[in-house]
């Protein structure tokens, strides 16, 4: 045994705090830690332009970034009345009021009709900011009438999904718009409309595991994170090591999981071509798609 021990303090560490939202007038990329003007960083969709790290984008810069001009919104004003009376940490209303306060928003969803290279689109853009994204009864009640407005319309439908999942202070009436969401989407679908879902970082939870994951068409942004539970969760589930970039979107898409992963730069473009072509088709007679293995009058074929 030693006679004298060093104990060493080890150096207080600055604390490091990782600003995924852009504030001040100046901002590092936790990608490559390029030090980037605001400026220059909104001129580029807030996409670093040294490494292509993709900055968490709000509710509304999302639809400024979709359509080409103004854009009409609907359901601004539905607020959460917090039907479970819920507390946690704190009192459910006091989270709300704090995130309204914080977003401008009265709950976690924009939804609005407008433009997207000519074609009027119905999109619902969700908002990270607000409590984390997560999906309440206000959320499923206005992505329900975005679609439904869309199906009056005859027009397609866009939603991007930026959320943790369900909203748990509101307990089964949040799981319950997942359903609610689904079955409009389905009569969406009956009506031969088309369905772009894009899916950002981060999209997890219940929303994943139901509109997310429910469009014709299946966008992802680089290196989102998109799963149903956390890494963690099912790492002590199944007792296993989880392989290297699971759950991001390039690891998706090479499972099938998804259709697209697009830069957020090329993202409008990408949306309006899925979208003409989607509308193009629909236009077509059913008869157009042949039999499978017979030929063209229906019978069996005779070599
Ligand atoms: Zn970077």
């Amino acid at each position: 045994m030693a006679w004298f021990k060093r104990v060493r303090k080890p150096l207080e560490q600055a604390a490091k705090k990782e600003s995924r939202v852009p504030e001040g007038l100046w901002v590092k990329c936790p990608s490559c830690g390029e030090v980037i003007y605001n400026k220059d960083l909104a001129a580029t969709l807030s996409v670093c332009p040294k490494c292509a790290h993709h900055f968490r984008l709000g509710a509304a810069d999302r639809l400024r970034m979709l359509f080409d001009g103004a854009w009409e919104e609907y359901d601004s004003g539905l607020q959460s009345t917090d039907p479970l009376n819920f507390t946690d940490t704190k009192p459910y209303r006091k989270r709300l009021e704090a995130s309204i306060a914080a977003t401008g928003l009265n709950d976690a969803v924009i939804c609005a009709i407008g433009e997207i290279d000519g074609i009027e689109t119905s999109v619902a853009a969700m908002e990270y900011a607000f409590i984390g994204g997560s999906m309440g009864v206000v959320v499923g009640e206005k992505i329900t009438r975005a679609i439904e407005r869309a199906l009056d319309g005859r027009l397609p439908v866009v939603i991007i999904s930026s959320s943790g999942g369900a909203r748990m202070m509101e307990g089964a009436l949040s799981l319950m718009q997942m359903a609610k969401i689904a079955a409009a989407l389905a009569r969406l679908d009956r009506a031969r409309l088309p369905y772009v879902s894009v899916l950002t970082d981060p999209t997890t939870g219940g929303v994943t595991a139901s509109f997310a994951m429910l469009g014709d068409v299946n966008i992802a942004e680089p290196k989102a994170l998109i799963g149903f539970a956390g890494p963690r969760v099912i790492e002590q589930t199944i007792r296993q090591k989880l392989p290297e970039g699971f759950q991001r979107s390039e690891f998706l898409l090479e499972r099938g999981m998804l259709d697209m992963v697009v830069d957020r730069r090329e993202l409008k473009p990408a949306i309006s071509r899925v979208l003409r072509f989607a509308i193009a088709r629909a236009a077509e007679p059913e008869a157009a798609v042949p039999v499978a293995m017979g030929t063209p009058d229906g019978s069996a074929p005779q070599s």
